[in-house]
């Protein structure tokens, strides 16, 4: 393990090895086997490398390969070592209370959500990743679950519920959902790009039918942005946001994050390039579309042969919802949506559909939000009279735990 980190790669690198180290302590406690002293020390000399890069407020500093710095707000990343090397140390009682110095009410909402859901063995649980039951973090790729996080789900996941799908709008592979996720092995069914593509609970991975030409076409774009991105001076835009993303039709790259680290000047200039490289590749414009959020630079597939790919309601890939996702996991995978109960929880907008394609399955759904924004609550509600909401990620996935006793 690198313990100088000075750079954003070595940043990543740090980051990966504590999923393997975090996945074997994971491994350990479903074995309910002792946590060896070697593994948390790994963790907490991961804690340490974290806490010596060099800082300005609130903000680590880490050189890029062209003499130029970034600054990262690390709080997600040093926040979850910290709680996990606690949750080993501490009993799980200890660690709750732990968590209440965190969270406001944290016990309260918890008793509120057991009162309504005590004993429901769930059909389906269906849910959003970040925000929901991963605390947010600002960079996907080093998002990497924690111990406690991945225990309680799994505790939940094999005690009250048939199928656990966690849903998201991210890949599932290739720097997906399944490279930051430590959960065991045939608990949950992944699935990326809002659902288009999944990896089964046996590990089979499957996506929509996509035709030849387009996914050839969309192939050597993606083969052309990694090469573009291998480049020095283009590398910080693989590293920083969303990064270099490889979904189902639709390929993302960031040339912006939440912390405005690239300059206007270079974020602009590498708009422009990529622009130039779709161009190339699509002359006529017949293939793809760019959508740019000022973050992250969408290059999107468009098919507009309704023949070539159903996404169900629409021959607009863009249309596509995470409930679109839900009709396409229950078709294929057979998840008895109709049968319910279902639980789905989410934390935006974006998750909505998910809830509304179980309740017109089935009004044995209920659902769980984390937020605490009244209009976002009451258009839940009004979907789902069996809604509650909570205020932290922490907090459902401690409500799902204890629920599972
Ligand atoms: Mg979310």
């Amino acid at each position: 393990m690198i313990m100088d980190i000075q750079n954003l790669q070595q940043f990543y690198d740090l980051m990966f090895s504590t999923k393997s180290i975090r996945e074997k302590i994971a491994g350990l406690y479903c074995k309910n086997q002792n946590i060896p002293p070697a593994l948390t020390n790994s963790l907490k000399s991961a804690l340490n490398a974290l806490e010596n890069i060099p800082k300005t407020d609130d903000k680590q500093i880490l050189s890029l390969s062209n003499d130029k710095t970034i600054l990262l707000n690390m709080g997600y990343e040093i926040e979850e070592i910290k709680k996990d090397i606690y949750f080993i140390e501490h009993s799980q009682k200890e660690f709750y209370l732990f968590l209440e110095k965190i969270h406001t009410d944290f016990f309260k909402q918890i008793q509120e959500g057991e009162n309504l859901l005590k004993g429901i063995h769930f059909k389906n649980f269906i849910t959003d990743r970040d925000g929901t039951i991963n605390n947010y973090c600002g960079r996907y790729k080093s998002s990497i679950q924690s111990i406690y996080n991945s225990l309680f789900l799994t505790h939940f996941a094999c005690q009250c519920a048939d199928n656990s799908v966690i849903l998201t709008s991210a890949p599932v592979k290739n720097i997906g959902l399944i490279d930051i996720s430590i959960n065991p092995k045939n608990i949950f069914i992944y699935a990326g790009s809002k659902g288009r593509e999944y990896i089964d609970k046996h590990g089979i991975y499957n996506q929509m039918a996509i035709g030849e030409k387009e996914q050839n076409m969309l192939t050597l774009l993606n083969e052309r942005l990694t090469s573009l991105v291998s480049r020095p001076e283009y590398a910080i835009f693989s590293l920083i946001g969303s990064g270099l993303q490889f979904k189902y039709g639709q390929t993302t790259i960031s040339r912006q994050n939440i912390y405005s680290s690239i300059s206007e000047e270079d974020s602009k200039n590498f708009l422009h390039v990529v622009k130039g490289i779709v161009d190339e590749s699509d002359p006529q414009n017949k293939f793809f579309r760019i959508e740019d959020t000022g973050m992250d630079i969408e290059i999107i597939l468009t098919l507009k042969n309704a023949d070539t790919i159903k996404p169900l309601n629409t021959a607009n890939l863009k249309a596509f919802d995470k409930g679109d996702g839900v009709q396409f996991l229950d078709s294929t995978l057979n998840l008895g949506i109709e049968k319910g109960p279902n639980l789905v929880c989410g934390d935006t907008k974006s998750d909505i559909p998910m809830v509304a394609v179980s309740m017109e399955k089935t009004k044995d759904t209920w659902s769980i939000f984390v937020t605490e924004d009244k209009e976002l609550q009451k258009e839940v509600l009004d979907i789902c009279p069996r809604s509650f909401y909570v205020s932290e990620p922490d907090i459902l996935v401690s409500l799902l735990n204890n629920l599972s006793i």
